[in-house]
């Protein structure tokens, strides 16, 4: 916006009289009854209105303040009269986060302090200070606070250039609140969610059950951001090299500061499962988007010991689609049935060679970018999100409670494109088909559990009826759980 429009220059120069605390030529004044903001030019009669828009609203830099954080802080405040903080300076100081409210700071970091009005200390050393002053009636405009002893003050901002608006966040309050029209606001705060795998497909769902509210996650995975993860996975190029259990977990932190977090660099083999039988204990559900069958078997062996519930999803090659497994231990089909019952659909996913993951656009290893390689995997994604809160929300008043007659089936299945040599390469247009199976739409398919199952079957019984063996004679060693420990399976 220009400066030299004189009404721009007006409303700068009484906005800066105020911040120097000094009467300025021209007067700020609101207008109650025209509903505008007037300015009152020094010798004028008539007030000037001031058709005051958004953009003028953001001609000053904003501060955004944790009132969380100085409701904390209140005590020194009272004592000494300020208290020092700092700000993350976005924009060329155009806005001012202050760091206790998120995980991220920017780059350039502002030094603050907050002063009591009457406070006294000099404060000369900070970049930008923020006064907080009483007010008797309370208006709970955003620049109002109210302190622990019911108080209430205004806070008016500025560094050495200009006035800053300065805006209190109440995060938890305000998040429950844009939840709540989704969502019944904090039901989730008491689920935990283990999440095995944070590649594209993994750290997306992560983000949207951050977004639900859910309150606790525990992440596992092995790997580092790299380059080349970056044009799909959430985590940006300023992440690369960390790794993607503590990207992941600062970006659920940026959605819910309050969430609580572990993160647990894992390879998951012999070596990791008792932490791993631990970690799976602990978890409302678990969320597998790990790139190979024995990782997925393993975790489906000790889910099903835990008697907890699973999601595994995963891209076929290139993301031409995708599938999605619910297990119910003893309930539905478990991973181990479904390698059984459909070998070929359940090997699509699957690494045999360093040759085929790079095939593998969800194993995040190096793939050659291609356009909507990220917005394949996202239905996908999506879905195990999706069918995780319905899990989560099993035992919570809901109104999503419906979506149960929907997400019936164990197993899901994706399109994003009928590719050639493969057995959906004929599927019809989306425009010709009403009845037939085609792309970009969700199929629930069901199948049975395998009754000889070594992992969720009655497998013992079957042995013992096809030796005609009573068990009652025998005594077979029971996990924590009280379901049959049996060896992990290995590749096959
Ligand atoms: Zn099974």
């Amino acid at each position: 916006m220009s400066t030299n429009d004189p009404q721009q220059q007006m409303i700068r120069d009484a906005m800066q009289a105020i911040a120097q605390r000094k009467p300025g030529k021209t007067k700020l004044v609101y207008d109650k009854t025209k509903r505008t903001i007037v300015a009152v030019a020094e010798g004028s009669q008539t007030p000037r209105a001031l058709n005051i828009t958004a953009d003028d609203a953001d001609m000053f830099a904003v501060a955004t303040v944790s009132s969380v954080w100085l409701r904390q802080n209140w005590p020194q405040l009272l004592a000494e009269g300020n208290v020092r903080c700092q700000f993350s300076s976005w924009d060329d100081g155009d806005a001012l986060t202050q760091c206790n409210l998120g995980p991220l700071p920017s780059a350039s970091v502002a030094q603050a302090a907050i002063i009591l009005a009457g406070g006294g200390a000099s404060v000369d050393d900070v970049t930008l200070r923020i006064d907080l002053k009483p007010i008797k009636e309370a208006e709970a405009t955003p620049s109002d606070f109210v302190a622990p002893d019911g108080t209430w003050y205004r806070a008016s901002g500025s560094n050495s250039e200009q006035s800053v608006s300065t805006i209190f966040a109440d995060v938890q309050p305000e998040l429950a609140t844009r939840r709540s029209g989704i969502l019944e606001t904090t039901i989730l705060a008491d689920k935990s969610v283990l999440l095995i795998g944070l590649g594209t497909g993994g750290a997306h769902a992560a983000l949207e059950l951050a977004k639900c509210g859910v309150g606790r996650f525990a992440l596992v995975d092995r790997d580092r951001l790299s380059v080349g993860n970056v044009v799909r996975h959430p985590g940006g190029i300023s992440q690369v090299g960390r790794f993607k259990v503590r990207v992941v977990r600062d970006l659920i932190l940026e959605k819910n500061p309050d969430a609580a977090v572990t993160t647990h660099v894992l390879d998951l083999n012999f070596a990791s499962k008792e932490e791993l039988k631990k970690l799976i204990a602990e978890s409302s559900i678990v969320v597998c988007g790990t790139d190979n069958r024995p990782s997925k078997l393993l975790v489906n062996q000790l889910c099903i010991e835990a008697n907890v519930s699973a999601i595994y999803g995963g891209a076929f090659r290139r993301a031409f689609g995708g599938q999605v497994l619910r297990v119910r231990p003893k309930v539905s089909p478990c991973h181990q049935c479904f390698v059984a019952a459909m070998p070929d659909e359940a090997s699509d996913v699957e690494i045999s060679s360093s040759s085929d993951a790079a095939d593998i656009a969800y194993s995040d290893l190096p793939v050659a970018v291609e356009p909507g390689l990220s917005l394949d995997v996202l239905p996908i994604a999506n879905m195990v999100a999706k069918l995780a809160l319905t899990e989560l929300l099993k035992d919570k008043p809901t109104t999503l409670r419906a979506l149960e007659r929907d997400y019936d089936a164990p197993w899901y299945l994706w399109l994003n494109r009928p590719e050639p040599a493969t057995p959906y390469s004929d599927w019809p247009p989306l425009s010709e088909s009403s009845d037939e199976m085609t792309i970009n739409r969700w199929y629930g398919i069901y199948f049975d559990r395998d009754s000889e199952c070594p992992v969720c079957g009655n497998f013992l019984s079957n042995i013992a009826a096809n030796y005609g063996l009573n068990l009652d004679n025998f005594s077979v060693p029971q996990s924590a759980a009280g379901a049959t420990s049996m060896p992990v399976p290995t590749e096959d």
